[in-house]
């Protein structure tokens, strides 16, 4: 079992995070594995640096960490070049770009919209069915009448380039549409303000080529993202099935109540997806997560899983261990 801890992008001045290189065997009571932050700070899956500088300077500014994560998946959910998240999302089968994401906030409020098109923003509609709503969901067709409700714009979300490739797709006839590790990269965010107040975020256009109708994790409340005010935070991304199944950020969050740092929180809820399935190594799940004390660990099947962290002003881009 190979266990990389490094740090991939420096900004330009160093930042004091303290990491390990470390090829020793993991121990399930150390704590020598996870990184000590300063709040505020937040912490989002994958290299989505513009996310990353985008919270951090919000909050830096004061702002809450709702408006934080908010704000700062948004960015995701506008890229154009990101065909995972958002506008510019890969469609299912049919061709339809479906999104779904998620909020929670402090006092354990959440909203969350599943199976949404043609919204380019659907983590502002979750925030909406939270705020606005007495729901926690909202889906499909009522979930977008909603959005248009509440001032949301309807817009074609599916680009050229993304037709392009779902037509290559129909026609590859024999294409098994299994999982690869190469096709997640949902945008999860985790944020600690000034205040010491924890929200989260959560957005993805899900797998790619899913079936119509498909929901993945990602705005299941618990399964891509679990917050405790009073304990800290956890975000997933990958295989979604695999993630609902074990409701693994609800799993890293109350290992973390019950006294685990998150690092070994986040290994051992990936460790109880390895144990249920004998095919582990046919796809990916990457967990993150944050104490309210601002210690983050983060741990994946694969290999190839980062992460970015933003405090004082700066992101640092982390790869994540790894139990392959
Ligand atoms: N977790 C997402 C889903 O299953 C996929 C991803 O992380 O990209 O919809």
């Amino acid at each position: 079992m190979k266990r990389r801890y490094f740090l991939k992008t420096a900004g330009a001045a160093g930042l004091s995070i303290p990491f390990i290189n470390s090829c020793a065997g993991f121990s399930a009571t150390g704590t020598e594995n996870s990184i000590n932050t300063t709040i505020p700070v937040s912490i989002n899956t994958w290299n989505f640096q513009e996310a990353g500088s985008t919270a951090g300077k919000l909050l830096n500014e004061g702002k809450s960490a709702l408006d934080a994560v908010q704000q700062g998946v948004m960015v995701e959910e506008a890229n154009l070049e990101n065909t995972t998240v958002g506008n510019g999302g890969t469609p299912d089968r049919e061709g339809d770009v479906t999104l779904d994401a998620c909020v929670m906030a402090p006092d354990g409020n959440c909203g969350s919209v599943a199976y949404l098109k043609n919204i380019e923003h659907p983590v502002a509609v979750a925030r909406k069915v939270m705020e606005e709503t007495p729901h926690v969901m909202l889906v499909g067709e009522g979930a977008y009448n909603f959005a248009i409700q509440q001032g949301f714009t309807s817009k074609n979300l599916l680009t050229e380039n993304a037709e392009k490739e779902w037509e290559k797709w129909l026609k590859e006839k024999d294409y098994k549409p299994i999982i690869n590790i190469e096709n997640h990269d949902t945008i999860g965010m985790l944020a600690i303000d000034r205040e010491g107040d924890i929200a989260g975020a959560c957005t993805t256009s899900g797998l790619a080529y899913k079936m119509q109708g498909r929901v993945g994790d990602s705005p299941i409340i618990g399964s891509g993202l679990f917050l405790d005010n009073e304990v800290g935070g956890a975000v997933a991304t990958g295989m979604g099935e695999e993630i609902i199944k074990n409701v693994s950020s609800f799993l890293v969050v109350e290992l973390m109540r019950q006294g685990k740092n998150p690092q070994e929180a986040c290994e051992i809820a990936i460790k109880r997806i390895v144990k249920n399935n004998s095919n582990y190594t046919d796809f990916q799940v990457a967990l993150l997560a944050i104490t309210k004390q601002g210690e983050v660990g983060s741990y994946c099947i694969h290999p190839g899983f980062t992460y970015v962290i933003n405090m004082n002003g700066e992101n640092k881009s982390i790869e994540s261990g790894s139990y392959l």
